[in-house]
Formats: C-alpha cells, structure tokens, sequence
C-alpha cells in the first residue's frame, strides 16, 4: 500500500509499504480521510519533536521510520479476532492514543495524563497511508447523518 514516511527532518517520502496484518481486537480500516495538522507541519520542518526518532515508544515499541498522520476516518474492511463494537463496513473516527492502562492517571481515567502516553502517528504508524490496523474499542462510530 502507498503511505506517507517520516524519516526525519525535511525527509517525507510517499513510499510503497507492506499492508498492515488485522490482529485479535482491533480492525483494518480502509482510509477516508487524513487531515494534515499543524504539528505534522512543525515535525515535517523542526522535527522530530513528538515523534520517536531516537528510542523506541515504550507502550508500542515503534520508532521512526514512521508513517504520519493522526485525524484519521476510515472505512472498517476486516474485522480481528473477539471483536463486537464495530462490523465490516462501519465508518469510524479514531480515538489515536494509546496509554499504558496501569498507572494512577489510567485507572482514574485521565488518559491524557499518562506519562506513557502512545499517539498513532508519532509512536506508532498512521494514516496518511491506504490502510491502518486499529484497537476496535478505540473507534467511534459515525452515526448514518455524519458524512465522512
Ligand atoms: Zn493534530
Ligand atoms: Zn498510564
């Protein structure tokens, strides 16, 4: 699939990579949308700020080279082992941060407190890409009235 790599600053290539697997409990999503934000301006021209460039993220082990893009909709194609929120076909909006689900701010439900923090695109592949592999409990459903 053709994706969008970070691989440092002022280094962005639109690259062929292999297509993400579907694993138990998340989904693939086909790709609607992507927005370009502001922080992937600065990454493009300052970076790599939030972006893992010199260890790996230690919830998901990931650093650069890094698919960018993190304001993602897609399209669920393929559904993973276990899983009951979402159905093939679904558009969904996705929730792109990953914590550590253990600490004090976790558990009181301050997940963007987390000093562990993990966000798709800076610590683990985005969606600038055709395709993206996701936790189904960190999707929302856009309601038929929404348009992607
Ligand atoms: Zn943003
Ligand atoms: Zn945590």
């Amino acid at each position: 699939m053709k994706a969008l790599v970070y691989h440092g600053n002022k280094d962005l290539r639109l690259e062929e990579v292999p297509e993400p697997d579907t694993q138990p409990g998340h989904v693939k999503l086909a790709v609607d949308y992507c927005g370009i934000c502001a922080t992937d301006i600065e990454e493009y021209l300052y970076g790599p700020v939030f972006i893992f460039g010199e260890a790996p993220n230690p919830v998901t082990g990931k650093m650069m080279p890094m698919i960018t893009g993190h304001e993602i909709v897609g399209t669920v194609t393929q559904i993973g082992e276990g899983v009951s929120e979402v159905s093939t076909g679904d558009r969904v909006a996705l929730n792109g941060v990953l914590t550590c689900e253990e600490c004090y701010w976790c558990r009181s439900g301050e997940t963007t407190q987390c000093p562990d923090m993990a966000a798709v695109g800076f610590a683990i592949d985005g969606g600038l890409a055709e395709r993206i592999v996701w936790r189904a409990d960190r999707l929302v459903r856009l309601p038929d009235e929404v348009d992607s």
